[in-house]
């Protein structure tokens, strides 16, 4: 199978099957919009002892913005602040185009190919501007 194709099948697994989409009692929440493309999302965080203990996520908006944000989910769920900062930077840094090392980003690579779409970078970072807002925010 071609590289290109498989990701398009993650993407579209995560986009028909989000993970981790819900609400959460209590915890941080961000709402965030993307309006060059209509996706919005609201984030839910709650963080302990510097651990993103559990996330969640609400949204509408297109299969990039939502396959992203159930994809971010996974990635940081259970994670330090910390590496979520440093996961944070690479997915932004593979977004303008900069190179990463596969092995950081993991699954989150199948969305490398927004890259190429200045218009759609947006839609792929919304969740994880969203998430970095969150895990700054004082704790609660
Ligand atoms: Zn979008």
């Amino acid at each position: 199978m071609h590289l290109d194709d498989l990701y398009r099948q993650v993407i579209m697994d995560h986009y028909q099957h989000p993970r981790n989409q819900g609400e959460l009692d209590g915890g941080i929440k961000v709402d965030l919009k993307n309006p060059s493309c209509g996706d919005e999302i609201s984030l839910r965080l709650k963080v302990e002892d510097g651990i993103v203990r559990d996330v969640r996520f609400q949204g509408s908006g297109c299969s990039i913005s939502m396959a992203s944000a159930s994809m971010m989910t996974e990635a940081v769920k259970g994670q330090p602040v910390d590496k979520v900062l440093e996961l944070n930077k690479a997915f932004r840094a593979m977004m303008k185009g900069e190179d990463v090392d596969p092995d950081e980003l993991g699954d989150l690579e199948a969305l490398h190919g927004v890259s190429k779409f200045p218009a759609r970078i947006k839609c792929a970072t919304l969740a994880w501007q969203a998430l970095e807002k969150g895990v700054q925010e004082p704790r609660q």
